[in-house]
């Protein structure tokens, strides 16, 4: 046969969501496809367990993105992955949490369709899905909340300059992702806009990991209770009645307190 129309082989791109920490969160797709890849493109947010299952013989890149510079950095990572595949790589673009939900992994494949490389996407484990499970807060539940939103606290100009109509509304759970810097503006703003100060709500850093840490409080007084625990990124926050469940439902930490 003759070779000279065998095509070349394409690389091609897997963009997978590695959980909020913990390797045994990874969905059993993603362990696979990251044991499988010859090279690894990952960022700050991915736990170390996770790493781990990378084989040893792949080229592991990191691109953890500076404070500031975030429009360079995506767009060299843009070229990179692009690069990567048209060499023929199997390539895993691993991201913190789930990549369609605060991971620019749209903006990612979107390149990659412009310059025809095939890639697939693979959902993880989101950080409000982890905290709220490993710190006892159902985002929904009968009676206290019937919706529950998804915000960022980190805007690119660096406000913080939300929705807050919509946001503050009873019966609704507001999680907001890269918080806790506005975590001032953002209780400030919610209860102007009508939002009880006593409204419940938590602060929760490392979610699912042994480290993670939950401070708890009103939305009144939790700028001043995080300030003074000094919790620090990445965490999340979460405002509602549901917090309250969290004094009958905190299996993770309280097993941690008795163990
Ligand atoms: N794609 C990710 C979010 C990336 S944005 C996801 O789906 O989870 C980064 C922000 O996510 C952090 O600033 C923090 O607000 C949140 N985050 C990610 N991992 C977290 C964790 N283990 N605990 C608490 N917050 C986390």
């Amino acid at each position: 046969m003759s070779t000279a129309h065998r095509p070349t082989p394409t690389g091609m791109v897997f963009l997978v969501g590695a959980g909020p920490g913990e390797a045994d969160l990874l969905t059993v797709r993603a362990a696979r496809i990251i044991a499988t890849a010859d090279a690894v493109v990952y960022d700050h947010l991915v736990g170390d367990g996770v790493m781990a299952l990378i084989r040893a013989d792949a080229e592991k890149i990191y691109v953890g993105k500076q404070a500031g510079n975030h429009t360079l950095a995506q767009n060299a990572i843009n070229e990179l992955l692009v690069r990567l595949a048209k060499a023929g790589r199997q390539v895993v673009r691993l991201k913190g949490g789930d990549p369609f939900i605060f991971g620019r992994g749209g903006e990612e494949i979107l390149q990659l369709t412009e310059s025809g490389i095939p890639f697939e996407v693979v959902p993880g484990v989101t950080a409000a899905s982890g905290a709220a499970a490993f710190a006892g807060i159902p985002l929904t539940h009968r009676e206290i909340a019937r919706t529950c939103v998804l915000a960022t606290g980190h805007f690119h100009d660096g406000t913080c300059d939300l929705d807050w109509q919509s946001l503050a509304r009873p019966d609704q759970t507001i999680v907001i992702y890269m918080g806790i810097g506005a975590l001032g503006v953002i209780s400030e703003a919610l209860i102007r806009h009508g939002l009880a100060p006593d409204t419940p709500a938590a602060a929760i850093r490392n979610a699912t990991l042994p480290s993670q840490q939950t401070v708890v409080g009103t939305l009144a007084d939790l700028p001043q209770r995080v300030q003074v625990a000094e919790l620090k990124p990445p965490a999340l926050l979460i405002i509602g009645g549901v917090v309250a469940l969290r004094d009958r439902l905190n299996w993770f930490e309280r097993g941690a307190a008795e163990a």
